[in-house]
């Protein structure tokens, strides 16, 4: 028989029991302890201990957040903004904690953040409210070669539909964006731009708020994709000064299909509504609907609450670690990645950026990405190998396959002098 759930519930917020920072002793993090969090990570996969190494594709949970999500359902779980009841009290209050928690995490206004499921759903609502109404023939879209899918097809398709064009922003060999090329690049006829923050195949991390700055110059619209960005290092989208920020939950510890647009404030007052329904009205007439004022106008239906009262206690267990921490701890994993990946013969990297996140993409000659990644999975090592969703930057480089290795803080040394271990046995293995 299943237990009951307990009669007096805990608070909304419990406190907070995450990782025990700083807790060495040193005033330096226990990464040990930061890592038991991680219950996943005990696991084994083929008879060999877990190395999970594709954070970049998507992150794993420690257990406050797990126990958030499980704890909403036993004890708060109702619908959001519609009952007078004490639990939809709770469950809205989970959900707008959860938006509140990411206006502070991120440096913004909470009443310009739109709760959806990710980044992809963010990008396309730019794309469907702002962009579809407003461009036309003769204007142009300018996206940058690095982008993941998401922030490649939402504008072809603007494109397709509008008449506009679609120009991209070339890169240089070394992964970083060509900064001269894409100043020129800013003529009349753009009107907006379309640019990540962090390369999900490079880890190059672009200079954003210069971009944006000098976009704004020009009257051209910015869209910044930071998914890869708001995992690991602190990110105040206020001093990038874009016009629209998205992001995903599921990279940043907290569940999937849970993520947010930012977007200035006077964008959303004169956006219409990407879709129609329940919570994105205030009045419903066959005669005709008001909508609601956003960013409830673009919420419509029973949004993911159990998922986002998850990521808030993600951003409360990020915020305790650190994210400067966070940020330094990746950076040395990076650096003893890349030293030790380069000790292989015939292994090259792809990207090569002086300011570059915990991201490294290979390739090794004769040694096909699938298969290295198949091998080195039979070795407890879990890493991408593909195009990454980033056909057109893999074509620059004119290669069709990378192996992608991406740490986070949760991992170790220990495991990066396995991984590479185990990336000469394999490559033994093929040859
Ligand atoms: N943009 C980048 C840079 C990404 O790495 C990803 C996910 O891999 C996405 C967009 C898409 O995110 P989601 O699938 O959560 O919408």
């Amino acid at each position: 028989m299943s237990a009951l759930p307990p009669l007096d519930p805990p608070p909304l917020d419990p406190p907070f029991d995450g990782p025990s920072v700083p807790a060495n002793g040193h005033g330096k993090v226990d990464w040990a302890s930061v890592r038991a969090d991680f219950p996943l990570l005990l696991r084994e996969v083929h008879g060999k201990p877990l190395i999970y190494f594709d954070n970049a594709n998507t992150g794993q949970k420690p257990a406050c957040v797990i126990e958030a999500v499980d704890g909403y359902y036993r004890r708060h779980n109702a619908n959001v903004s519609r009952a007078v009841h004490q639990l939809g009290t709770e469950a809205t209050e989970a959900y707008e904690g959860t938006r509140r928690k990411l206006a502070r995490f991120l440096n913004v206004r909470a009443d310009e953040l739109v709760l959806c499921s990710g980044t992809t759903f963010a990008i396309n609502l730019v794309a469907y409210s702002w962009a579809l109404p407003r461009l036309g023939p003769g204007d142009t879209i300018l996206v940058s070669r690095m982008e993941h899918h998401a922030n490649i097809v939402p504008w072809q398709i603007v494109a397709e539909r509008t008449g506009a064009t679609v120009r991209v922003a070339e890169i240089v060999e070394d992964g970083t964006l060509d900064l001269e090329a894409l100043r020129r690049a800013m003529t009349a006829d753009v009107k907006l731009l379309a640019v990540t923050h962090v390369s999900n195949v490079l880890g190059t991390v672009n200079p954003v708020r210069e971009i944006c700055r000098e976009a704004r110059r020009h009257g051209i619209v910015t869209v910044v994709d930071g998914s890869q960005a708001v995992p690991h290092r602190r990110v105040d989208i206020a001093a990038i000064g874009c016009d629209f920020y998205a992001f995903t939950g599921h990279k940043m510890c907290g569940p999937t299909g849970t993520g947010a647009l930012w977007a200035r404030r006077e964008h959303l007052e004169a956006m219409p509504p990407f879709l129609g329904g329940g919570e994105m009205i205030k009045e419903v007439a066959f005669g005709g609907t008001v909508y609601n004022d956003p960013p409830q106008r673009f919420e419509a239906g029973t949004p993911n609450i159990a998922g986002f009262a998850g990521l808030g206690a993600a951003v409360d267990y990020l915020e305790r670690l650190g994210m400067d921490h966070i940020e330094q701890r990746e950076a040395a994993l990076l650096a003893h990645l890349t030293q030790a990946l380069g000790t292989i013969d015939g292994l090259r990297i792809l990207g090569a950026a002086p300011d570059k996140a915990a991201v490294v993409s290979f390739l090794v000659e004769g040694a096909h990405a699938h298969d290295l990644a198949t091998l080195l999975d039979l070795e407890g090592v879990a890493v991408r190998s593909g195009q990454h969703c980033a056909h057109p930057l893999l074509q620059f480089y004119g290669v069709a396959a990378t192996c992608r290795a991406s740490p986070a803080f949760y991992n170790t040394h220990d495991e990066i002098d396995a991984f590479v271990a185990a990336l000469r046995k394999v490559r033994r293995l093929l040859g």
